[in-house]
C-alpha cells in the first residue's frame, strides 16, 4: 500500500513582460506559472502544473484557490489511486456548481492528478512515460506563439533552436493578421511549414472566406477557426469546404471533447493536460482520437513542467502528434523545462531518469517567485 499525500506546496511565479503578448482575449502583461509539489508520507514527491493564463490575473485566485480545496481534492489518496481526476471533480462536484466555476477547479485538480502520475513514477523508478504505457522517446515538436510584429525575429530564434514549423496567431489586427501570415510563409526556408491559430476568433462566414484566400499556403493545420462551442454543424461545414486540416480541443472538456472526436471536424485535436483532464483524462482522450484516425497533439502554455509532462504523455500515446513549445518570452518555460527548448535531431528528447526525469529549478527562479504555500492533506 503506498503511502497517502500528506503535503502540498503550491508555487506562483510571474514573468512580467516588457512589452505586452497581444491576443485574441486582449493584452498578455505577465507570464505566470502555478506549479504544485505533492508530497507523501514516506518523503516521496511529485510535480505538477495549473493551467492560469486567462483572465488577467487569474493566476492569483488559482493559486489561493489550490490550498483551499487540494486538502479535500487529494485526503486519503495515494499515488497508485485510479483515474485521480475524475475522483478529485467527484468530491468538489458541488463546490464546482455552487461556485459556477468550473475551469478554474479542473485545472487545479489537473496539476494535482499530473504530480500524482510524477510520484507513482518517482516511486516506480521509471520516467513518466512508462507508467503511461510507453517508453521514452525524443518527440516531434513545433514552436508555436508567433505573433504578428514579432514573426520575423520569433521565427529565427526558434529555427537556430532546431524548429521547423510555426504557429502564428491571427484573428486580430488589420485583416485579421493574414498579410502578416503570409509574409511568414513566404519567409520560410525549404522544409519549413506552418499552421495558424485564430483562437476562436471569428464566425463561419468569416472563416470559410479566410480559409479560402489560406489555401495556397500549404498550412499543416488551421485551429481554432470558430469559438470551441460553435454548432457542430458549423465545425463539421467548415471541415467539409477546408483546404487545409482543422485543430482544436484547448477550449473542450468532457462530452464536447468526445464529441469533436467522433464527429471528426478536428483532424488535429489538442487537449491540454494543465487545463482539463490532468494525464489519466488526457490519455484516455488522446488514445480515443488515435483510434478514430485523428491526431493528438497536446496544447500547452504554461512554465515548464506542464510542457514535459505533454512529452511524455505524447511519447506514451503515440502517433504523428506534434508537442507545442511556446516560442513568447518565457523563463518560466525554458528553465523549469529542466534542459531549455532546444531540440536535438528536430525533436524534443526524453531520457530514462524516473518521472519528468528532473525537479524544477525553483530556487533558481525565486526573484519570480510571487507566493508559496505550503498545506497539510
Ligand atoms: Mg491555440
Amino acid at each position: 500500500m503506498t503511502a497517502p499525500i500528506a503535503r502540498a506546496a503550491i508555487y506562483h511565479f510571474r514573468h512580467t513582460l516588457a512589452t505586452p503578448i497581444t491576443t485574441v482575449m486582449g493584452p498578455m502583461t505577465h507570464r505566470p506559472a502555478l506549479l504544485l509539489r505533492l508530497e507523501d508520507a514516506e518523503g516521496a514527491h511529485g510535480w505538477g502544473e495549473i493551467w492560469c493564463n486567462f483572465p488577467p490575473d487569474g493566476d492569483l485566485h488559482r493559486a489561493r484557490l489550490a490550498a483551499r480545496i487540494l486538502p479535500v481534492a487529494l485526503a486519503g489518496m495515494t499515488a497508485d489511486t485510479a483515474a485521480p481526476f475524475d475522483e478529485m471533480l467527484r468530491r468538489l462536484h458541488r463546490l464546482i456548481i455552487q461556485a459556477g466555476e468550473p475551469g478554474p477547479v479542473a485545472q487545479i485538480a489537473s496539476g494535482a492528478d499530473i504530480a500524482l502520475h510524477d510520484l507513482r513514477s518517482r516511486r516506480a523508478g521509471q520516467p513518466l512515460c512508462a507508467i503511461l504505457g510507453g517508453t521514452a522517446r525524443a518527440v516531434p515538436a513545433y514552436a508555436s506563439g508567433i505573433s504578428p510584429g514579432k514573426a520575423e525575429d520569433q521565427i529565427a530564434r526558434m529555427r537556430a533552436m532546431g524548429y521547423r514549423r510555426f504557429k502564428q496567431r491571427v484573428g486580430f489586427g488589420p485583416d485579421d493578421g493574414l498579410p502578416e501570415a503570409e509574409r511568414s510563409v513566404a519567409s520560410l526556408d525549404r522544409g519549413e511549414t506552418m499552421m495558424l491559430d485564430a483562437n476562436q476568433a471569428w464566425d463561419l462566414a468569416t472563416a470559410q472566406r479566410q480559409l479560402d484566400r489560406l489555401a495556397p499556403l500549404g498550412l499543416i493545420w488551421m485551429e481554432e477557426p470558430l469559438p470551441a462551442d460553435a454548432p457542430v454543424a458549423d465545425w463539421l461545414t467548415l471541415a467539409k469546404g477546408a483546404a487545409m486540416p482543422l485543430a482544436g480541443g484547448e477550449n473542450l472538456t468532457g462530452a464536447a471533447l468526445d464529441a469533436a472526436i467522433a464527429e471528426g471536424a478536428l483532424h488535429f485535436v489538442q487537449p491540454d493536460i494543465c487545463k482539463w483532464g490532468g494525464l489519466s483524462r488526457t490519455r484516455r482522450v488522446a488514445r480515443a482520437a488515435l483510434a478514430a484516425g485523428r491526431t493528438y497533439c497536446p496544447h500547452f502554455l504554461g512554465g515548464g513542467v506542464g510542457l514535459v509532462a505533454s512529452a511524455h504523455l505524447l511519447a506514451a500515446v503515440g502517433g504523428d502528434g506534434l508537442l507545442e513549445v511556446d516560442s513568447s518570452e518565457n523563463p518560466l518555460l525554458s528553465v523549469f523545462s529542466g534542459r531549455g527548448l532546444a531540440l536535438e535531431n528536430g525533436a524534443f528528447p526524453l531520457g530514462d531518469a524516473p518521472g519528468l526525469g528532473y525537479d524544477p529549478d525553483v530556487a533558481g527562479m525565486a526573484d519570480l517567485l510571487v507566493s508559496r504555500e505550503e498545506v497539510t492533506i
